[in-house]
């Protein structure tokens, strides 16, 4: 009877330890979930990669009191692992420390994208106490950063003093760990590219409209509260879509980078330049009053008139010129939006009145139109209107909007010229002539398109001819030829 009872007891005793040992296993579960979970917390609000690297330490020093570990990541323009930001004084030695993919054990690990634990570091010749630089390390495990899609970007290595002091058990968390901080980085990385991305406009490098919004607050802020000036120069490349149809968007492009560099190195230190739009930039001059950002202008406009040519094709050449509204704080406007609209409005007049041109206040307009953009006939026709009323342009409505019309030839029956909409042979439509006056008006008149032909996209030559308005028309061409 005794010895089914002893047997008994024993079989108890058994469960009792067995229990005992399950519980602490359990509990040592529990702890291990609770510091995953704890680790994942604290890495998903971290999206810049300082505070993450502060974070992930935090967590394994306090939590796991792992003194000696570090992180090493790779560099995917030299394809070697380097040390991330090292933070112990025991990896101070090691600081500069890179490994070739492949090289020791993290170099490895990395290769592979398999942990490797080293109970005894004198018993492993492959491991190289980081190339000497720390020498007292008796047991090691390295660990692959490994995202989602098992991509490797680095490495997490745990050392200790002691000869086999990891735990087989020790390996899956860390790897666990890993898990989570490699998908952290790599989160803060996109965010951070994306940051950048959004500051720096990628054809031109220079900054974007959103870094430009930002400064240009940060700078009136500045401003108000110091009594001080700034101004802001809107630049827009003329003709710029006559050059990409005729040329291509590729050379389009180049135009914009070139410009882009010629306004870097015009430019003071303390400009910023950006990229507005399509091929509008915006510069904001801290600091400057409107003579000193008017010189500035001008000398960007004549830099890129004398130095700006694109290689065409065929030996050929083409210039490039840009407009320019320059506007000043407080003078033209209380705040950076106000100032930014009479900078807009000021390049809107500078391209009405010709182009290739600063225009800083309403009546800079008013002066004298550059003779190279108009065609000679036309000039000599239109130099004399009215004595002092000198004609910007010809405009001619289309969908309810006023479009230039370059004119090439005039008489009094009609004119010949370029439109940048799709002229139909037959059509008939309102002209007017664009004077630099509001005083006098010379009236509107109405043309029949006989002739149109296609140039490239959205550029049309037409033939038109005076049907109604013939009078308002003649009256212009007498006073033009007088
Ligand atoms: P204006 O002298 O009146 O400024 O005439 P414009 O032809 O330059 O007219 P506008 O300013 O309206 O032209 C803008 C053109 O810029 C339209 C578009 O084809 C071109 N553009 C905008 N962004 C880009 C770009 O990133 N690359 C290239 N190649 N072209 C662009
Ligand atoms: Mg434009
Ligand atoms: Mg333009």
């Amino acid at each position: 009877m005794n010895t089914p009872k002893k047997a008994q007891i024993g079989s108890e005793y058994d469960l009792f330890v067995f229990a005992q040992k399950e519980s602490e296993a359990l509990k040592e579960r529990l702890f291990e979930l609770y510091l995953l979970y704890s680790l994942s917390k604290n890495l998903n609000v971290s999206l810049q990669l300082n505070e993450l690297f502060h974070n992930t330490i935090n967590v394994l020093k306090e939590s796991l009191r792992i003194e000696d570990f570090c992180f090493m990541l790779i560099d995917d323009e030299c394809n070697e692992l380097k040390m991330w930001k090292v933070d112990d004084c025991s990896f101070g030695e090691a600081k500069g420390i890179t490994f070739k993919i492949g090289e020791g054990i993290s170099g490895l690990v990395a290769q592979t994208g398999e942990s490797i634990l080293i109970p005894d570091t004198d018993k492993d010749p492959r491991f190289l106490f980081y190339k000497g630089k720390i020498p007292d390390i008796g047991s090691f495990i390295s660990i692959p950063l490994k995202l989602n899609n098992d991509k490797v970007i680095g490495v997490l290595n745990i050392h200790k003093k002691e000869k086999n002091a990891f735990r087989d058990t020790d390996k899956m968390l860390f790897v666990a760990i890993a898990h989570n901080v490699a998908i952290a980085i790599d989160r803060a990385r996109n965010y951070e590219h994306a940051q950048k991305v959004a500051m720096v406009d990628e054809l031109t490098s220079l900054y974007t409209r959103r870094y430009f919004l930002e400064s240009s607050q940060r700078e009136y802020r500045q401003a108000e509260r110091r009594g001080e000036f700034f101004s802001i120069i809107m630049v827009d490349i003329d003709h710029f879509k006559y050059f990409n149809d005729t040329y291509g968007h590729l050379l389009g492009d180049e135009v914009l980078r070139k410009l882009a560099s010629v306004l870097k190195l015009n430019a003071r230190q303390s400009d910023v330049i950006a990229r507005y739009g399509g091929e509008e930039f915006i510069i904001l001059l801290p600091g400057t009053n409107k003579p000193g950002a008017v010189a500035s202008a001008e000398k960007l406009r004549s830099a890129i008139e004398k130095k700006l040519a694109i290689e065409v094709g065929g030996g050929h050449k083409e210039k490039v010129t840009i407009t320019a509204g320059v506007a000043c704080y407080p003078e033209d406007g209380n705040n950076v939006e106000e100032v930014t609209a009479s900078a807009d409005r000021f390049l809107y007049l500078g391209k009405k009145s010709g182009r290739n041109k600063i225009v800083s206040a309403a009546t800079d307009a008013k002066v004298a139109i550059p003779e190279k953009r108009v065609a000679s006939r036309y000039m000599t026709a239109l130099k004399i209107v009215s004595g002092l009323h000198q004609p910007q342009s010809i405009e001619i409505e289309t969908d309810s909007n006023w479009k230039m019309c370059t004119v090439k030839d005039i008489s009094k029956m009609g004119f010949r010229g370029e439109v940048e909409f799709a002229a139909k042979i037959g059509n008939v439509y309102s002209g007017k002539v664009v004077l630099n006056t509001d005083d006098h008006k010379p009236g509107q008149f109405s043309i029949r398109v006989a002739f149109a032909k296609r140039m490239c996209q959205n550029r049309y030559q037409i033939g038109a001819e005076i049907i109604d308005g013939r009078d308002n028309w003649k009256r212009l061409f007498i006073q033009t030829t007088h």
